[in-house]
């Protein structure tokens, strides 16, 4: 890997970005080595056309070399440096040649943890990762000692903040089990690792839980005594992770240990137990998280614990979680009319995440599912289906094994198998009555109809704003 004073880093380095991607890592990575000198080549299999976005934010920049709608092996065989994109599998034929030819390796990740001079806080999970990760920072952010920025999986680049940043600021990075896997090879260990829990997810990828877990778990695997880890204690997989730092736990209460677990009567203002450090204290936690459903009472536990640890006072935690008004495309109300609300929940990509929008409803919910089949067993998804919604529009890829699973339910809730987002809009709207809820939350992912889980919510939303406007 490169270090700051590598050559690699020098005017004049050829550098490949491969796989520029639309969530702003290719982008910032590209920008940051040609502002630093480097000959940058921009490679990915899309055209320009379908990274219209990511190009556009690249006009103008000297010293780009463009490669779209195909890889050369020039690009990876002579050259000092390949920034990999973290979805690329790493037997990929294209990095085995660049291995080869001696060209070091890196991530867009790996590059900012290499040269980020801040403290950082990485949170991992497969679900809810965004979430913690922004509220710990809304939350350090409302302490206002030095600066905090958030970054990593959630989107962007921080590569071209690095000026910005001091050595006392936090930097909040949400890491996929991608980006992990990448920055194992670096030996990264963060000076306060969270994560959220654990289920079979990317298996398309990683091929086995095992190997998932294994690329997970790299968050505490170089830890060292002085840092910390604040682990899932109701995941019975993570709760048995171990770290040399010391360990915090977040969830349900277990009557000893240090961390934030929640009190056993569930009520409006769900009180939380805080043991962390010298603070010891009860909290009224559901009354300052402002987001709906226990799992982001969960997550609040989770960045109370990380965000203390890191020096924020309980006040703190009161104003950042109340200032939090949640992350878009996650249960996020686009619209309300003739009675019904309108969810975006595009981002929830896992059965497990599914299951637990559908917990956060009183009301009926008509739910709209289904989509790129990622490969992992859905049949628990039917079941918290057939247990919680009215009403099902099945989409995508999965909507046909979803059918099946679903026509195996004791309990039969109406459903449709549809062929666009439209017709299984309209079918929703069909299904529904004044009190319900629409909700899109397809528990796969978008890339079978859409480029990304943005521009399915997008979608929905324009549809729901649409319909509102009609009436
Ligand atoms: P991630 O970054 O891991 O994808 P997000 O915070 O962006 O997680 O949330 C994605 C989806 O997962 C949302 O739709 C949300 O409903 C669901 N979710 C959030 N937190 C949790 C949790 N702690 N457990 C299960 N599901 C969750």
């Amino acid at each position: 890997m490169a270090d700051t004073s590598s050559p690699t880093l020098r005017p004049g380095a050829r550098v490949t970005v491969m796989g520029l991607g639309s969530f702003g890592g290719g982008v910032g990575a590209a920008r940051f080595l040609a502002g630093r000198g480097a000959q940058v080549t921009v490679t990915d299999l899309r055209d320009d056309e379908a990274l219209a976005d990511s190009c556009r934010q690249l006009d103008g920049v000297p010293g780009i070399n463009w490669r779209l709608g195909e890889h050369r092996e020039e690009d990876f065989r002579d050259v000092d440096l390949v920034v990999v994109n973290p979805a690329v599998a790493s037997e990929s034929p294209w990095v085995e040649i660049a291995r080869q030819s001696g060209a070091l390796l890196t991530t867009e990740i790996g590059l900012f943890w290499q040269l980020n001079p801040g403290r950082t806080i990485a949170v991992t999970g497969s679900n809810g990762k965004s979430t913690t990760a922004a509220m710990i920072h809304a939350i350090l952010d409302a302490g206002g000692e030095g600066r905090t920025w958030l970054g990593g999986n959630i989107g962007g680049s921080l590569l071209e903040q690095l000026d910005a940043m001091a050595s006392t600021d936090w930097v909040v990075l949400e890491l996929s089990s991608f980006q992990l896997e990448h920055l194992d090879r670096q030996k990264a260990a963060a000076e306060i690792a969270v994560v959220t829990n654990l289920t079979p997810n990317h298996l398309d990828r990683h091929h086995t839980l095992d190997a998932y877990r294994h690329a997970k778990q790299a968050i505490l695997r170089w830890q060292s005594p002085g840092q910390a880890a604040v682990l899932s204690s109701d995941d019975p997989d993570v709760a048995g992770w171990t770290t040399a730092g010391c360990r915090l736990g977040f969830g349900r209460d277990t009557g000893c240990g240090a961390g934030v677990f929640l009190g056993e009567f569930a009520d409006a203002d769900q009180a939380a137990i805080v043991r962390v450090g010298e603070v010891s204290r009860e909290i009224p936690l559901g009354g300052w998280v402002r987001i709906p459903g226990r799992h982001n009472l969960h997550n609040a536990a989770a960045a109370t614990a990380a965000a203390l640890l890191a020096g924020a006072g309980i006040a703190d935690v009161r104003r950042g979680l109340q200032q939090f008004a949640g992350l878009p495309h996650r249960l996020q109300l686009v619209a309300e009319c003739r009675g019904r609300r309108f969810y975006n929940d595009s981002l929830a990509t896992t059965p497990e995440s599914v299951a637990v929008a559908l917990a956060a409803f009183d009301d009926p919910v008509v739910l709209l599912a289904g989509g790129y089949d990622k490969q992992i067993p859905l049949a628990g998804l039917a079941d918290s289906i057939g247990e919680h919604a009215k009403a099902i529009a099945l989409m995508g890829e999965t909507a046909g094994m979803l059918d099946r699973h679903l026509a195996d339910q004791s309990n039969q809730i109406p459903r449709s198998v549809c062929g666009s987002l439209e017709q299984a809009f309209a079918w929703a709207i069909a299904q529904s009555s004044p009190g319900d809820n629409i909700l899109l939350s397809p528990g796969c992912a978008s890339y079978d109809w859409f480029t990304s889980f943005r521009e399915r919510g997008k979608a929905f939303e324009q549809l729901a704003r649409g319909w509102r406007q009609a009436a």
